[in-house]
């Protein structure tokens, strides 16, 4: 079986003219790309979904910036599910700049904290020694 180049039709092996439109078949021909059924593309990988990060960050630094993060990195994987790349890719993008934000503000608590921490504690330490 051999395919016309002009309009896909199957031919047999030894056919020098297509059955259907009547053009010339080239000898080798090989079926025509534009009538080959469309190679499923491989999905690309899911897009880290941030998710344990998410929720690491929410437990321990902050919970309103860990939320939304936590939102995002549940929606990569709902996205890729349906295919659609682009949300996932978008999702993936929000939950870790969440992350970073929650981090980042996480460990500016902390700091200020533990300045306020010392501050009271040596405050303490003078009225002790006094
Ligand atoms: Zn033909």
């Amino acid at each position: 079986m051999k395919y016309c180049p002009t309009c896909g039709e199957p031919n047999p092996d030894n056919a020098r003219f297509c059955v259907k439109c009547g053009r010339e078949i080239p000898s080798e021909t090989t079926p025509s790309p534009a009538y080959t059924p469309p190679q499923h593309s491989p999905n690309p990988n899911m897009p880290e979904t941030y998710l344990w990060q998410s929720i690491v960050v929410t437990i321990l630094c902050c919970l309103p910036l860990g939320i939304p993060a936590i939102v995002y990195a549940a929606q990569v994987e709902k996205y890729y599910l349906q295919g659609n790349i682009d949300a996932a890719n978008r999702a993936s993008r929000n939950a870790k700049n969440f992350c970073i934000a929650s981090l980042v503000s996480g460990l500016a608590i902390a700091i200020i904290y533990v300045i306020y921490l010392a501050t009271v504690g040596s405050l303490l330490g003078l009225f002790a020694v006094a």
